[in-house]
């Protein structure tokens, strides 16, 4: 049954580049992850089409402002700023920031420890933002948070910040293990859907669609299919 009186297809805002959350296959372009599934299963149950579009983070709320796309899913963590730019569904997912560093450093065990380091961030994030305020700190922004890993395995930086189930779930997929994740939790910071800023309808229906799938079962299988384990 359709909760929406909204016949057109949603236009989706998400920038690829954040596995398991949204991401690209090695040998497929469809989006897949824990946001992509998400949305699709919302819009299945709004009975509306979703399309997927991949804009870099730091467009995506640009591109609400602007009305280029309708919903963003993208590991946004919902945080004041943000609240004054855009609407937020209720939280869909608890996550926090953590560090990365080299298997072989033995010198970062936590965020103090980046004291005048160098630091590569994802521009636009939250990650971004925290490691500016670490003293003497050098931080470098990279479009992608692939391309902070890639800077910390080149020896480019001393360390990543970004979130922890990012970071999780990279260690786990590159068990090559040059990389490793230290310390616990800098931040605790929960995802939400963002819409434009004042669209109450649009954040009412996403709202209600997230409560179905929460009822029904379907968002813990999700969240089983990409985390492993039961929320
Ligand atoms: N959760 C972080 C933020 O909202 C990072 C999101 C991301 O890189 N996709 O800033």
């Amino acid at each position: 049954s359709s909760s929406s009186s909204t016949a057109k297809t949603l236009k989706i805002g998400s920038s690829a580049d954040f596995a398991p959350f949204e991401f690209q296959g090695a040998d497929s372009n469809e989006y897949q992850g824990f946001d992509m599934d998400l949305i699709r299963a919302i819009g299945k149950e709004m009975g509306t089409d979703v399309e997927i579009n991949n804009i870099a983070f730091d467009g995506l709320i640009p591109a609400l402002q602007s009305g280029n796309i309708d919903i963003a899913i993208s590991g946004m963590s919902i945080t004041d700023e943000r609240k004054q730019q855009v609407g937020f569904s209720d939280p869909y997912y608890d996550s926090g920031l953590t560090i990365a560093v080299k298997a072989d450093n033995n010198d970062i065990n936590s965020f103090a420890d980046l004291k005048g380091k160098k630091i590569a961030v994802q521009i636009g994030t939250t990650g971004a933002e925290e490691a500016k305020k670490i003293p003497d700190a050098q931080v470098k922004e990279m479009n992608s948070s692939a391309d902070t890993f890639l800077e910390l395995k080149a020896g480019n930086v001393d360390a990543v910040v970004n979130d922890k189930p990012v970071n999780d779930y990279y260690m786990v997929k590159n068990s090559d293990n040059t990389v490793k994740r230290v310390g616990e939790k800098l931040t605790s910071e929960s995802y939400g859907i963002a819409v434009k800023k004042d669209n109450t309808k649009l954040v009412g229906e996403l709202n209600a669609a997230l409560k179905k799938l929460k009822e029904n079962g379907e968002y813990n299988k999700i969240y089983k299919k990409w985390f492993g384990t039961e929320p």
